[in-house]
């Protein structure tokens, strides 16, 4: 596989064309942001820790019957995915009320969501990602209803695979943020799943062990993210 010209720049990944049409190369960063780009750091080893952490979830999401764009590693801070074509559209669900949720309803920190609860997001810095729901999706042709049954299908199942996996390594999924896009005519899980786009807490001390250490300048970030890869059994060498 070869690395041909860039495609997109992102916050936290580089994407490339290559040779194959229909594959493209994820390069992480070790670029860290948050509150729209407004803190930006770079922090050491990290690009190589989410690109090995984000393969080990998705080989464990095809085991669980969630098709994933992930083809396999490149090289440590590389990945070969399927080239598809992304819905501009955020899919989180919330076990624990952490974030944007405790500001906007004004629920504390660290309650049970029961049953979880789901939020779809428009991907769009300039609007800073703002919160939609289905019926903006239909009006705007961000997605057909199909698809947006499909991603709420898989996201759940996302959720019943990864409660299960970081229970038994003795964390908690807080929340999390899926993308999904549409590779010959089917939907696959797109993007990353890693601590940048989650909340992972020490299910017996509550421990931040995710970006949240960088958003709230609590320190250690890398260091967490490799303490949850170690718990998991993800092989960073
Ligand atoms: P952002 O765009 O939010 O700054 P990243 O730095 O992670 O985020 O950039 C990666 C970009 O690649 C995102 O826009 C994401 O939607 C896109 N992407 C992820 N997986 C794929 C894929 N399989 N095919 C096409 N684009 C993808
Ligand atoms: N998230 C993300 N990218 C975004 C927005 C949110 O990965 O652009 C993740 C975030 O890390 C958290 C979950 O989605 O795990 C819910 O985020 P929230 O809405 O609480 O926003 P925040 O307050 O984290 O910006």
């Amino acid at each position: 596989m070869e690395r041909r010209e860039l495609l997109y720049k992102g916050k936290a990944k580089s994407v490339y064309y290559t040779d194959d049409a229909d594959k493209l190369i994820l390069h992480y960063l070790n670029d860290t942001s948050a509150f729209d780009g407004e803190k930006i750091e770079k922090l050491d080893r990290k690009g190589e820790v989410n690109n090995k952490f984000s393969a080990f979830i998705m080989q464990k999401l095809e085991e669980a019957g969630v098709p994933t764009h992930h083809e396999g590693l490149l090289s440590a801070d590389e990945a070969v995915v399927k080239k598809m074509e992304m819905f501009p559209i955020e899919c989180v669900v919330r076990n624990i009320a952490a974030g944007s949720v405790c500001k906007r309803l004004g629920i504390e920190e660290g309650i049970d969501l029961s049953p979880p609860t789901f939020e779809f997001f428009l991907k769009n810095d300039a609007l800073h990602d703002p919160m939609i729901n289905e019926y903006h999706i239909r009006t705007f042709g961000w997605a057909d209803d199909e698809a947006v049954e499909k991603m709420k299908e898989l996201t759940f199942k996302v959720n019943d695979t990864l409660t299960k996996l970081f229970a038994d390594a003795g964390l908690l999924l807080v929340d999390y943020k899926l993308e999904f896009g549409r590779y010959k005519g089917e939907i696959y899980l797109g993007d990353e799943f890693t601590p940048d786009g989650c909340r992972l807490w020490d299910a017996e001390t509550r421990k931040k062990l995710d970006k949240d250490r960088f958003r709230q300048g609590l320190g250690g970030v890398v260091e967490a993210y490799e303490e949850v890869a170690g718990r998991l059994g993800v092989d960073l060498s």
